[in-house]
């Protein structure tokens, strides 16, 4: 009856629905979105709660089920049933909480979608299974440390609420979960940069995040990238490209500059030989990412130490610049906390430099 390619395991212990929705502290005002209502357990309790809930459904089987659940009540008329896939959706809607029992395998996508919201909700309360939730708190140096981290980190506070063992669920999920409250930075609390701008360093630098940033930025695709943007961001702005950075820079006696074609940047034992993608795979939209900007196998080991244009030794020296100004250069992403991200950005931005 439910189907395991929609990640439908339904919640039977009550207890736990009530919890998810009291950690929302829903007020009699609030918009609640919930993801994936199923058969309406948690659904029920938010429209008692709040003020409407907007219920996107997958499954119209489900979406049948929770509106029939409702029907001649006076819940009905505070709840209305979206059918669609809600990554699909080009925004999520407007909302003043989010709740959902996560369907698994739109853990990282739902998450990555409310954090670029412009107006992210106050408080979203969501049920993970517990590896997924533990990359939601982990620290730097950590092993399970992501571009989920930093951003979730970065953009909200994220706290974990409670364990949910697997007897709750039908039919039970092969893994435990976590409950997670996860509260958005909102009005002048939010950092005012592009969530775009941030992300697409992070995607870069966590693309290998065992590998020094100076690494990170070595492969051509890296460099084509950031000279694409660098060419827009100089025509928006009217702005010459600056050549004498290349001269300066030639001038100078950079060794770190021309070296490597040890792009790894380290010689560590057991590495992956700069070939593969060694960050956790939360960031399932990794590989397309690298696929897009034409990358192949061999794109650590082919760094783009000989830009082949004017502007691309321009930007090329702009990095080098970046990364030694910072002091980040021989930093792992690994090791940097939001801070030095944030840092990092500011450095590019100021020389002109986007990842969006
Ligand atoms: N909320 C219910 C509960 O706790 O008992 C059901 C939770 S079940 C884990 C996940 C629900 O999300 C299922 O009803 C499934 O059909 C729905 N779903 C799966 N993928 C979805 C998607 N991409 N967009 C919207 N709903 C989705």
């Amino acid at each position: 009856r439910f189907d395991k390619d929609y990640g439908q395991h339904i919640l039977k212990n009550p207890g736990i629905s009530d919890a998810i929705v009291e950690k929302a502290y829903l007020k009699p005002t609030d918009v609640v979105l919930e993801v994936g209502p199923g058969t309406g357990n948690i659904t029920v309790r938010a429209l008692e709660k709040a003020k409407k809930v907007i219920a996107v459904e997958l499954d119209p089987r489900m979406g049948a089920e929770v509106t029939k659940r409702v029907q001649g009540t006076p819940l009905a008329k505070k709840l209305e049933v979206i059918l669609g896939d809600v990554i699909k959706m080009p925004e999520l809607p407007p909302c003043d909480a989010l709740i959902s029992n996560t369907p698994y395998q739109i853990s990282s996508p739902l998450i990555f979608k409310m954090l670029a919201m412009k107006n992210p909700p106050r408080v979203a309360v969501l049920m993970f299974q517990r590896e997924f939730a533990k990359r939601l708190v982990a620290k730097p140096g950590d092993s399970l440390y992501s571009r989920l981290s930093v951003n979730v980190n970065f953009w909200a506070t994220c706290k974990h609420i409670m364990k949910v063992g697997k007897q709750n669920f039908r039919p039970p999920p092969k893994v435990e979960s976590d409950v997670v409250r996860i509260e958005p930075l909102i009005g002048s609390a939010r950092p005012n940069i592009a969530f775009e701008e941030f992300d697409g360093l992070l995607r870069i630098v966590f693309n290998r995040k065992n590998k020094t940033l100076r690494a990170s930025f070595a492969p051509k695709e890296v460099l084509s990238l950031c000279e694409r943007n660098y060419k827009v961001y100089c025509s928006i702005n009217n702005i010459p490209i600056d050549e004498s950075i290349v001269e300066e820079a030639a001038g100078e006696d950079t060794a770190a500059m021309d070296v490597d074609m040890d792009v790894d940047g380290d010689d560590e034992a057991g590495g992956d030989g700069g070939l593969g993608n060694d960050d956790d795979d939360d960031d399932d939209d990794m590989p397309t990412f690298f696929k897009e900007l034409g990358a192949v196998d061999e794109e650590a080991k082919t760094p783009s130490r000989n830009p082949k244009t004017k502007v691309a030794a321009v930007v090329r020296a702009k990095i080098d610049k970046v990364l030694a100004g910072t002091d980040l250069a021989d930093k792992r992403a690994r090791m940097c906390d939001q801070n030095d991200f944030l840092k990092l950005l500011i450095a590019f931005h100021a020389e002109g430099i986007h990842f969006s």
